[in-house]
């Protein structure tokens, strides 16, 4: 049980189903030795909430023009050598039409040390997603969008050049990631296997909000890395998707005002450091403040605060749900929405701590697909957190409840 307090080790489990039969890093570190190493780290979780340095992370200053307090608008030439990057990117392609927005790169799995066999969760959940909906008919595989890897120049239209170079410490990443035999390892290795699957991710999240402003909607199967903010990263969170998927928006897509919501079991303290004192963003962020990461500062500046104690029931979180979406609309109008869809709200599941149903994640997801049809606003789902061996089932039946209620169409538009 020791092993379930593992925290939020987000992108274990991940789009890919084809995990190795035998790591080829089993050759690095015995399977035993990986065992010791992870129990330790657990230890060390369940002693120190704030492990990934969440509370300890430096306080950052607001912009005095009303912008985010991200690296490269204070210390890399500003705003703009960020639209710069911005416009010079590629991972903004022509998608064409006979596509699904549904965004997924087998790249996306992150198998690494033999260590998906040791630890209870499904580290193949988004390639069974994706199974789960090409087994129904719901979908082909070759309509499923490929998004690009967001590359140094991408990253750094949030992050510097410092927190980029400080990634080429595999200790520091073994930090981040929070199993420590990665600190073991080859930093060209740690690169290869566990930063190139998240930089695969982050091109994903930023093409959705493309996609989603020209088909309406968009999904991820993958990203949703909240805990990272452009000043650091913690909580399985490498690189702030989300951050740069906003900015993404902002200067390429003449969106204004964004909408977070953000409902994974885990409050999402890597946008709400990087949007504090925005305008132009409005988080609404229902977690359960009995769990990691603990972040009172980002907490303050969270637009609409739904705190969800540990054992709170589908009933009782829906209809906060529904109090808290009739409060955003009159608070704010959005261009786009992004909701991080996490499924750790699950009943049983060790590290959110509710109780929620399988019904009431597909009535969740029902209730903000259709909060955005109402407003004729794109919105991109990220899929976050959820680990459990039945949440890729039942994102996969969530899915196919969208479609069913005719918010999401799984067939591309013919030309
Ligand atoms: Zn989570």
């Amino acid at each position: 049980m020791k092993l379930l307090t593992v925290t939020h080790p987000r992108t274990l489990s991940t789009c890919q189903s084809l995990v190795p039969t035998h790591s080829k890093f089993s050759t690095y570190l015995p399977i035993n030795s990986l065992d010791v190493l992870l129990l330790f780290n657990l230890r060390q979780s369940t002693r120190n909430a704030s492990y990934a340095g969440e509370m300890a992370a430096p306080s950052s200053s607001r912009g005095g023009d009303g912008s985010p307090n991200t690296a490269a608008h204070d210390c890399d030439g500003g705003e703009s050598a960020r639209s710069d990057r911005i416009l010079s990117s590629k991972l903004y392609f022509d998608v064409h039409t006979s596509k699904v927005p549904l965004i997924y790169s087998p790249s996306y799995d992150i198998a690494f040390l033999g260590i998906e066999k040791l630890h209870p969760f499904d580290s193949s959940k988004w390639g069974r997603i994706c199974r789960f909906l090409i087994a129904e008919r719901l979908l082909d595989k070759k309509h499923l969008i490929e998004p690009l890897e967001a590359k140094r120049e991408d990253l750094l239209v949030v992050h510097s050049e410092s927190y980029l170079a400080s990634l080429k410490n595999s200790l520091t990443v073994s930090t981040i990631v929070e199993v420590p035999p990665v600190a073991l390892l080859p930093n060209c290795l740690v690169d290869k296997h566990v930063l190139y699957p998240f930089r695969k991710q982050v091109g994903g999240t930023i093409l959705a909000a493309k996609v989603a402003k020209e088909r309406g909607w968009a999904i991820n199967v993958g990203g949703g890395f909240h805990h990272c903010s452009a000043a650091k990263g913690g909580g399985f969170c490498a690189y702030a998707d989300i951050t740069l998927c906003i900015h993404f928006a902002f200067a390429r897509l003449s969106i204004s005002r964004v909408m977070i919501i953000d409902l994974d079991a885990h409050q999402g303290n890597g946008h709400e450091k990087d949007f504090s004192g925005d305008s132009r963003v409005y988080i609404l962020d229902m977690y359960n403040p009995d769990i990691y990461p603990f972040d009172y500062e980002a907490r303050r500046n969270i637009n609409q605060k739904v705190e969800v104690a540990s054992g709170t029931t589908t009933n009782e979180y829906l209809s906060r749900l529904d109090g808290a979406l009739k409060v955003a609309t009159d608070a704010f109008d959005p261009e786009l929405i992004i909701y991080n869809a996490g499924t750790d709200i699950l009943d049983g599941d060790p590290l959110g701590r509710l109780k929620i149903s399988p019904d009431g994640i597909a009535t969740r997801d029902e209730k903000i697909f259709l909060f955005a049809r109402k407003r004729d606003t794109p919105l991109v789902m990220l899929t976050s957190g959820g680990y459990m061996k039945s949440s890729a089932k039942v994102i996969a039946d969530s899915i196919v409840n969208l479609s069913k209620k005719s918010l999401i169409t799984l067939e591309g538009v013919q030309t």
